[in-house]
Parts: structure tokens; sequence; C-alpha cells
């Protein structure tokens, strides 16, 4: 099987984006591989620290690493937003694959000294396990939670978004293998529809540094925006938020026309289909599947 690595290079030659989605429990997980093995896609798994707390560190791994032996699949773990060194730190030794360090709270000189410092242990775990571990990191604002939100958080302007050469000096300081940029993505969905991306921004971004870029807070970007942004350079694209609310509105409406139905894995198995066609669509999308040639072409490597 090819390394992260590897498929990333692999859908920047081929302008496409490997799909980034997140879980919270089993049932989102089972969603979202039903949806990439239709495709015969690689997939990344990503949990936030607090989804992390919630199911448990190993027990991610755990599940990762059971479904790419039993169906020797390329599906891959991401500690995504991870605020710290030791929290990165354990994320790796657990055996994540990669992991985003989340520093843009900080000032630019002490992101970079925290970012780099995940590179340098990254790049020793990689070498004592004989893995080839990736780190992440963000550059720009935001916005913080994969909510519906009202409208555009405070604090996200032109002016936060990320300049080519800030990222270039950033990549070139910090060694990061991955570049989250800011180019008009939020995280979470606004009522009323997400700003619109900066595809030259990203174009230029990525000309400059010289590292694949991650696109955050994809929930509620529209479809052209990602397909020019996938053409521009984005490689990787985060989708929470959807799959959040797809989740809540399933549940909400099997126990509402269920009421008496206690059994966890018939209560939750809409909420599982739910998932699978929202990744399903994103997918699509990102890989530039057509209906038509679906089942005729689906081998991706
Ligand atoms: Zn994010």
């Amino acid at each position: 099987m090819k390394t992260l690595r590897e498929y990333i290079k692999e859908a920047e030659e081929k302008k496409i984006a490997i799909g980034h989605f997140n879980i919270s429990n089993l049932e989102a997980l089972h969603g979202i591989y039903n949806a990439a093995k239709k495709f015969n896609l690689p997939i990344i798994i990503g949990l936030s620290e607090g989804e992390e707390s919630f199911i448990g560190r190993e027990e991610a791994v755990a599940l990762i690493h059971a479904i790419r032996k039993r169906d020797n699949y390329p599906i891959f773990l991401n500690g995504d937003h991870h605020y710290g060194f030791e929290s990165v730190k354990s994320a790796l030794d657990a055996g994540y694959d990669s992991a985003i360090i989340d520093a843009v709270k900080l000032s630019l000189e002490e992101n970079i000294l925290l970012t780099k410092k995940c590179v340098n242990y990254a790049k020793e775990l990689s070498k004592t396990e004989n893995r080839d571990i990736l780190i992440e990191a963000e550059l720009g604002f935001i916005g913080t939670s994969s909510k519906v939100l009202d409208k555009i958080p405070e604090g996200i302007s032109e002016a936060t978004m990320t300049k080519p050469e800030d990222a270039k000096y950033f990549v070139e300081k910090t060694g990061i293998d991955l570049l989250a940029p800011s180019v008009g993505n939020i995280h979470g969905m606004v009522k009323g529809g997400n700003p619109k991306l900066d595809v030259k921004k990203i174009k230029e971004i990525r000309e400059t540094c010289g590292v694949p870029l991650v696109l955050h807070g994809g929930s509620g970007i529209s479809d052209e925006d990602f397909t020019n942004a996938i053409k521009a350079g984005i490689c990787m694209i985060h989708i929470n938020t959807e799959i959040r609310v797809a989740y809540r509105e399933a549940l909400e409406k099997f126990l509402k026309e269920n009421p008496n139905e206690i059994a966890p894995y018939k209560i939750l198995q809409p909420a599982v289909e739910v998932i699978e066609k929202t990744v399903e669509a994103r997918l699509k999308l990102f890989n530039n599947i057509k209906w038509k040639n679906v089942y005729a072409n689906l081998k991706y490597n």
C-alpha cells in the first residue's frame, strides 16, 4: 500500500482532493468508510482533541488499523487541530499517520517554534518506527468551531488570510509537510451561505510555499468553489459540520417516528446511511467522478 504522502502527491498530479472526514463515533466511521469503498478511494479520518477524548485515542487507532489490515485499504488517521506539543506527540505515539499542530493563536515566531518541535518529533519517530508521519500546520485565521453559524465569525477578514510570502517563510522555517491556509474558508457552516474562496490566492500560495495545501472548513462551500480550489492546488479537503448536521437530523427523525425503539443499532442505522450519502456526494465532487463512469472507472491506483 502507498503511504499517505504518496497518495497526496498522486492527488496533486491528478488534480483531485483526498477527503478528510471527522468522526465522534463508530457510526460516522462506518458511514464514511462505506462511501469511500464504493469508489475505492483513499480516505482520511480526522479526530479533533474533543473527538479524540470522546472516542479514545488508542481505540481510534485500533479501529482504523483493523480496517486497514482486514481490507488492505488506504484509510488513514489524522490528529485534527491539536493545540500543543504533548497532544501531537501522544497522537503520533499512539499510531496516528499525521497530525495538525494548530498554533495560529500564538505569534508567528511562537507558532514556528512549536510547529518545528512537532516536525522534528515526527521525523524522529518516523525513523525509529519506520513510518512516514506527516505534520500539517495552519497559517492565517479560519475560525475554530464546526457548528452551524448565524454569521461569519468575528476576526475573519481579508487581513487574516494567508499571505503567500508568509506561507513560504513559515514552510521554510518549520519543514511542515502540509499547509492549511486561510483563503476565504471558515470552520463551520454559515446560515445563508459560506463566503467565496479566493482561488487566485490558493494558486499563489501553492506556487510560493512549495508544499501541498489542505482546505479546512469545507462544509458549506459551493461545488464550483471546490472544483476551482482543487484545480488551483488544494489536495485535501476537510468536512465535519455537514456530517454532524446529517447525523443529528437522521437521529431526530428516527426517534420521532419510532418513539418506542430502544435498540441502538436500529436507532443509529439511518444516521450511518445519511453520513454515507453525504460523504459519497463529497467524494464524487472532490475526485471528479461523474455518475456514468463511476462503476466503470473506479480504480484509484
Ligand atoms: Zn480545521
